[in-house]
């Protein structure tokens, strides 16, 4: 069986400032045809699929074209995604015949130009292939489906957890649906039910977790050959964006578009239970300050970077201030130009500083100050799991009692160590700020006497009923009561 596979991934946050252009894909990952390393990546299910089948011995083809992902930011430059796609798109030509196409890519990417990335490349392909050939593509769990994707490809299917942890399960499920159907074995059809809703809902918590479990229960019989939820991306404002259900079966399209429908219809009366609720700053430190003990660590997902903001808001330095709270810590806050002011200083130097809200129309006001630099680092670091995650050049600074660190290279809180190798003990703190939605959790709540998340003005508002989209298609939840009439 001769294949093609690559991947081709952004996450974009249509609402953030930070463009995403070269260095955002090969500052991250960048690996061209044919050296992907051994280790999985976020996109690379299907080609570890493809790979771990030759490896074991079967009669595989694998032609590996261009791996390239960056984090979640904003939009892409045009010429970067073209540049890229074309890439694939003669990879491909020069590969051909193939018997199977199986990419992996993100499914909410926006290029300059291009509100459907995903849709766009795939139509490409499908020109290459022609109309035998099958076609699938393994998606992040938000991605935003549209048409375009479900006409050219075959077979969809996104990861089915969040946090995601089964990339490589996912890659495994494509790679086997396409190769049954390249011999005959099956006949797959997709079947797509729009839910109408957005939200957040991570898999780890029930309702969700029983949900994924039953999605795989109904895999494998009855001819239904793959069952996922798209989680979509809020952020991502495109016209196709929200919750929909997928179903391949075998040739049943019928029995798939009410499988899909009546899984759908289950999300969408679940709608109101399976997001996650925020504090305001406000409500935040209400919590911080009425709790008996310290830290409380409040997180501000609203300036997480992970999910495209700058991570420079002030929201929460300012109120602090104003609450007049002295025993805090915020971080990492993103700005190189202070950093590069703080170690003209040198530690134990003051200054006169303006640090913050340079980026997002909406992080509030810089801070204009006179600032203590209590610690400096040449090419910080901070724990996340088993990784080192680089923070840049970084500053530890103090303001009125309220010890903030900032750093140079975009990062959210993973590590409680991002205040520790900056001489800043957290658990000594009565609150702790960090700019981080999720990834923060595993390492503050072991020192944390109470856990917040919270939601701010910025790129990230987590409260979806207030984001400005102008280019969603309504009705949808929550900026509408009740789409599907069920209520
Ligand atoms: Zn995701």
């Amino acid at each position: 069986m001769r294949v093609f596979t690559a991947c081709l991934g952004s996450e974009t946050n249509t609402f953030s400032p930070i463009l995403c252009g070269r260095d955002a894909f090969e500052g991250n990952f960048y690996a061209p045809p044919g050296q992907h390393p051994d280790h999985p990546t976020l996109y690379s299910g299907p080609m570890m699929a493809l790979r771990r089948r030759k490896r074991e011995g079967g009669n595989w083809d694998i032609v590996e074209g261009l791996s390239t992902f960056a984090t979640t930011g904003g939009i892409v430059t045009r010429a970067v995604y073209e540049e890229y796609r074309d890439a694939i798109l003669d990879q491909l030509k020069a590969a051909m015949p193939v018997d199977f196409v199986a990419l992996g890519l993100h499914g909410a990417m926006v290029a300059d130009g291009y509100e459907d990335c995903e849709g766009d490349l795939l139509r490409r392909v499908r020109e290459i292939v022609g109309p035998k050939v099958k076609v699938g593509a393994e998606l992040d769990l938000h991605c935003n489906l549209t048409p375009a994707m479900v006409e050219y490809a075959d077979v969809l299917v996104p990861y089915k957890e969040s946090p995601h942890i089964d990339v490589l399960e996912r890659g495994e499920e494509l790679v086997q649906i396409l190769a049954d159907a390249t011999i005959g074995k099956t006949k797959p059809v997709m079947s797509v039910f729009d839910c109408r809703m957005v939200t957040s809902s991570p898999t780890t918590r029930e309702p969700m977790k029983s949900f994924v479990a039953r999605m795989q229960a109904l895999e494998g019989k009855d001819g239904v050959l793959s069952v996922s939820l798209v989680h979509c991306f809020g952020m991502n404002d495109v016209p196709d964006m929200g919750y929909k259900v997928i179903v391949v079966t075998d040739d049943r399209k019928a029995e798939g578009d009410a499988l899909a429908k009546k899984l759908g219809h289950e999300i969408y009366r679940m709608r109101r239970e399976i997001g996650m609720t925020f504090l305001s700053v406000e409500e935040a430190i209400d919590k911080a300050l009425a709790a008996a003990k310290g830290p409380v660590v409040l997180a501000d997902g609203a300036d997480n970077s992970g999910g495209g903001a700058a991570s420079d808001s002030t929201w929460f330095i300012r109120a602090l201030q104003k609450r007049g709270v002295r025993d805090a810590c915020i971080g990492p806050l993103w700005d190189p130009i202070a950093v590069k002011m703080c170690f003209a200083a040198g530690e134990g130097g003051e200054l006169q500083l303006r640090f913050g809200a340079k980026m997002n129309a909406n992080s509030g006001e810089p801070i204009d100050a006179k600032v203590k630099v209590t610690r400096l680092l040449k090419d910080a670091w901070q724990t996340f799991g088993e990784a080192k995650d680089p923070m840049g050049d970084t500053a530890a600074i103090e303001i009125d009692g309220i010890a903030v660190v900032l750093n140079t290279l975009r990062t959210q809180a993973f590590g409680v160590d991002l205040f520790t190798n900056l001489g800043i003990d957290p658990a000594k703190k009565r609150v702790v700020v960090v700019k981080s939605h999720n990834h923060f959790f595993a390492a503050f709540s072991k020192i944390a006497t109470e856990v917040h998340r919270t939601t701010a003005p910025g790129p990230l508002p987590l409260d979806y009923s207030k984001v400005p989209y102008k280019r969603l298609k309504r009705p949808i939840w929550p900026l509408d009561p009740d789409p599907l009439g069920l209520d």
